[in-house]
């Protein structure tokens, strides 16, 4: 009799601490302070070997180990355009080709950004479109169209958004009720600035870049380093709220270089993306309390690589369409929480594991 009640309490310590064993594992994935996401808008798995093959055989991308992938159909197309795809990430729902930040009844959904700005987190965008593009529009707007860019622009001013770097200031600016947004900013206390050069004259406070009238150029044709640059003042400014932050930094012509079916067009804006993407994981090396998640909205182009060469950077690329296509697109983590992205989801699901990562809780 001794003997087995011995073996039994035996059995039972081991048990409980079997138990405490797990749940201490499962409370060491700490939330996280601060997100960065980073799209590569059109960016599917060729575009980024692309980016490897030109650069030699190396990007940043490649310092990632949870990865999955992102299934981005829209509530209305097996193809989606780049507002229901934004969408999807930002607000969690599948919607309409064209929406921004709205369900398929137009109703606006709260995204991400503006679950962090309630948690009294620092927000940002950065983009190398007009800020009042589709992408960076579904993060900080409710909008029944992604063409209402003037309507887009007083969201983003009503979103006291801390940071927003890119083009579009005639959506601000020159608008069909002359109101001049830009006063609207000085008024709310942001920094204006119209000039890439002068982004690493702000060292504190709200910060709204507009550089362009229209859409920043290409890497190219004189944007220069418009996006790290960007990126990193972003970062910095950020990062000196207690609270945290979230910032979605896109690369928005990668896209466009699938469009024009142009695969060193593709190539350049690859490459620019990818220094952000160091930007990024490097400050969430050191911080430790960073998620960065990179990932797209869609493909663009149905881009293959027909030939390539690593000591020359040479890449031949193919293509099978000048629109988006179908295909799954990859999805790379790094930082607390970054094992939740491992997978094959819905893009909507990126919406949920990112509130998971903040510890937020939907309402
Ligand atoms: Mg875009
Ligand atoms: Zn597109």
């Amino acid at each position: 009799m001794k003997k087995t009640l011995f073996f039994v309490l035996l059995i039972g310590v081991f048990f409980a601490g079997c138990q405490q064993h797990s749940q201490t594992t499962q409370k060491q994935e700490k939330p996280a302070k601060n997100i960065i996401l980073l799209i590569g808008d059109g960016m599917g798995t060729s575009q980024v070997f692309a980016g490897i093959t030109a650069n030699k055989g190396k990007l940043n991308i490649e310092r990632f180990n949870d990865i999955g992938f992102s299934r981005t159909q829209s509530a209305s197309d097996y193809i989606t355009d780049s507002g229901a795809g934004g969408t999807a990430i930002a607000v969690g729902v599948k919607t309409y080709n064209g929406a921004i930040g709205v369900n398929t009844d137009t109703v606006p959904v709260k995204s991400i950004l503006e679950y962090a700005e309630d948690a009294d987190k620092a927000t940002g965008l950065v983009a190398t479109s007009t800020i009042t593009h589709a992408t960076p529009a579904s993060f900080s707007a409710h909008q029944k169209s992604r063409h209402m860019y003037e309507e887009i622009a007083g969201d983003i001013v009503n979103n006291d958004i801390e940071v927003f770097i890119g083009g579009g200031l005639k959506h601000f600016k020159e608008r069909k009720d002359s109101v001049d947004l830009t006063n609207t900013l000085l008024e709310k206390g942001y920094t204006m600035v119209y000039k890439q050069e002068l982004i690493p004259t702000v060292t504190e406070g709200k910060l709204a870049g507009l550089l362009y009238e229209e859409a920043p150029p290409k890497f190219s044709e004189g944007r220069g380093d418009m996006l790290p640059l960007s990126s990193a003042k972003a970062i910095e400014l950020l990062n000196q709220d207690a609270n945290g932050f979230f910032l979605m930094i896109e690369g928005s012509q990668i896209d466009w270089g699938g469009h024009a079916n142009d695969a060193q067009y593709i190539v350049d804006e690859m490459l620019d993306f990818d220094k952000a993407v160091g930007i990024a994981l490097d400050f969430a090396e050191k911080d430790g309390n960073t998620l960065v998640i990179v990932t797209a909205d869609h493909e663009t182009g149905g881009m293959g690589l027909n030939g390539g060469d690593f000591t020359t950077g040479m890449v031949e690329g193919g293509f099978t369409t000048d629109n988006h296509t179908g295909v799954m697109v990859p999805v790379f983590a790094y930082g607390p929480q970054s094992d939740l992205f491992r997978g094959i989801y819905e893009n909507t699901a990126l919406f949920d594991k990112m509130m998971q990562a903040f510890g937020f809780e939907k309402k």
